[in-house]
């Protein structure tokens, strides 16, 4: 009967394992035959000794067993095969004879430390072949204590590891070549997992991460309002702006992509399972910005001279219709009474006052002709904020030479309204026009300018405050009336006129704040969901 059929029943093995013993094979060397005696009296008999000794023999992994002093005593194939040298040329020799010497001190210092403490140690080294060959070991090293607990034995198990050496630095190799790359390119690059944590940061991610207070720039990003990214959809390349803790405004041109990577999890192992991950990249285009708004500005500036010189010259004859048809009005009077006292004789100068009546009416009807008409402009989605910021970029120079304070208060996401752009543009820049004047006027150190905007049931409203004079309670609708003003001089009084229009055709409201004591507050008010506004 074999040793191995004896393996379950557990007297007939102790009774093997003891006639192996007794009369071991020839080829076990004496020490094995030692350790084996030694766990036969520790009364642990799960394995037949032969087969223990055989297993050893054949395991793939190097293992050697030592005295105290680590004179090798035993080395199984796998130790010939791995480090080159044969049972005869290690028995009897230190370990010590597989060091490179390049291994640091402090590393066998530490295995030393370790076995000195009975405890087993593990780590890298490097070994050298009989050959001289270098080789990275990974070494597991275990005292055996005896039952009176005296380190009797050193066992040894090590593997060459230079392949996956090798791998893993050429991948550690490639992760820092890609991290440069990644690091040293211009645009902002982040990869994230499926939960929207991020797992990679480039350098200048990292600076906008600092620049945001700690706030993750992909969040903020990708909850752009126009960003219409979702979980599962790429993003194609989208403007997007971001509001910065210190007030600035920045743009970048945002792209995201979706791609599945192998999960490297346990799980995963037999599945092949993968993970999607998103990848964001941004170009910060705010430089780029600021030259087309510059350059976007400055057609408006052209635009809105235009207009100006239209509306000016528009009022001015409107203006002067206005003072001719008075006279006209009066000769139209007189030949009504001429004519109704006919008979008097006196047809000539009847003849001559139609005449002249005649040609004013002539003339009013030319110059009416004249008065230059208004565009006519489409509806479109407007945003009252972006609006506004523009009246107030046009008239920053006189801001500045006034040295007003601007106080600018915009409700951030302002729903857009239909309206009709040029026109409300017009309106509002005539109003901080209005405002600038009365501060002006008004000489005082008080020098300020406020505008706030918000939603305020169901209606936008728009509120421009100025520190000037203010106007009195009497004047509060009479300065929306055509031809009014208090300004004199070249001032055709249409100012106002003209944004009581405009406000009207959007379905709005204008009042002049009654609570304001000190300066003018002008208050707006503009439907949110009116589409049917008259084309004009
Ligand atoms: P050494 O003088 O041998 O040792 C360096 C340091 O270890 C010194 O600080 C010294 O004080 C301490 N030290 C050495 N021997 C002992 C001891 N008996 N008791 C307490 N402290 C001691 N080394 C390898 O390079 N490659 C191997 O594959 C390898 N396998 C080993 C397997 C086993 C089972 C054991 C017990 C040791 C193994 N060693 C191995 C360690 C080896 O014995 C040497 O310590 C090491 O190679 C350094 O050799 P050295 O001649 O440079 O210095």
């Amino acid at each position: 009967m074999s040793d191995d059929r004896n393996s379950g029943n557990p007297a007939a093995a102790l009774e093997a394992v003891e006639r192996f013993l007794q009369s071991p094979p020839p080829d076990v060397p004496g020490e094995v035959v030692a350790l084996l005696q030694a766990t036969m009296h520790g009364r642990r008999p799960s394995l037949s000794p032969r087969l223990f000794a055989e297993a050893v023999e054949q395991a793939p992994v190097a293992i050697s067993i030592t005295d105290t002093a680590a004179n090798i005593l035993y080395a199984n194939a796998a130790f010939t095969q791995v480090t080159g040298f044969s049972q005869a040329d290690v028995v009897g020799h230190n370990e010590s004879m597989l060091s490179d010497k390049s291994t640091p001190s402090i590393v066998y210092r530490t295995l030393w430390g370790r076995l000195l403490q009975q405890k087993s140690w593990n780590g890298m080294l490097v070994n050298r072949r009989k050959d001289g060959e270098r080789y990275v070991a990974e070494l597991t090293v275990a005292p055996v204590v005896s039952s009176g607990g005296v380190t009797t034995h050193y066992v040894g198990m090590h593997r060459d590891i230079t392949e996956m050496f090798q791998l893993q630095q050429e991948l550690q190799n490639q992760k820092e070549l890609f991290d440069t790359v990644i690091d040293v390119a211009p645009a902002v690059i982040a990869v994230l997992d499926d939960n929207g944590a991020t797992l990679l940061r480039n350098r200048a991610y990292r600076r906008l991460l600092h620049d945001l207070n700690g706030r993750e720039p992909a969040e903020l990003l990708l909850a752009a309002p126009n960003a219409e990214a979702t979980d599962q959809e790429n993003m194609p390349s989208r403007e997007l702006r971001l509001d910065f803790p210190d007030g600035s405004t920045r743009w970048f041109v945002c792209m995201a992509v979706h791609f599945n990577a192998r999960d490297s999890s346990a799980d995963a192992y037999f599945s092949a399972r993968e993970r999607p991950y998103r990848m964001l990249v941004a170009h910060e285009v705010s430089e780029l910005k600021r030259q087309q708004e510059e350059v976007r500005m400055n057609a408006l500036r052209a635009l809105v001279a235009e207009e100006e010189l239209g509306r000016g010259l528009r009022e001015t004859l409107t203006g002067a219709l206005h003072q001719m048809q008075r006279p006209l009005n009066l000769l139209n009077a007189a030949v009504g009474m001429l004519e109704r006292r006919n008979g008097g004789g006196d047809e000539s100068l009847l003849g001559v006052l139609r005449q002249v009546r005649d040609e004013g009416s002539a003339a009013v009807e030319t110059l009416r002709g004249c008065v230059p008409q208004e565009l006519q402009e489409p509806l479109l989605p407007v945003n009252l904020n972006q609006l506004l910021h523009e009246a107030l970029l046009l008239c920053t120079p006189r801001l500045l030479a006034a040295g007003i304070v601007v106080d600018w208060q915009p409700t951030v996401d302002l729903p857009l309204f239909n309206g009709h752009e040029r026109r409300l543009r017009s309106a509002l820049k005539q109003l901080v026009d209005n405002a600038i004047d009365a501060i002006v006027d008004a000489n005082s150190e008080r020098r300020e300018l406020r505008l706030t905007t918000r939603v305020d049931g169901g209606q936008l409203a728009l509120q421009i405050e100025d520190s000037g004079p203010g106007i009195a309670p009497e004047l509060r609708f009479k300065v929306f009336e055509p031809f009014f003003t208090r300004k004199g001089g070249q001032h055709a009084g249409m100012g106002l006129a003209m944004v009581q229009e405009a406000v009207n055709r959007h379905y709005g409201t204008i009042d002049i704040d009654p609570a304001c004591n000190e300066g003018c507050r002008i208050c707006l008010r503009f439907p949110l969901l009116t589409d049917n506004y008259q084309e004009w």
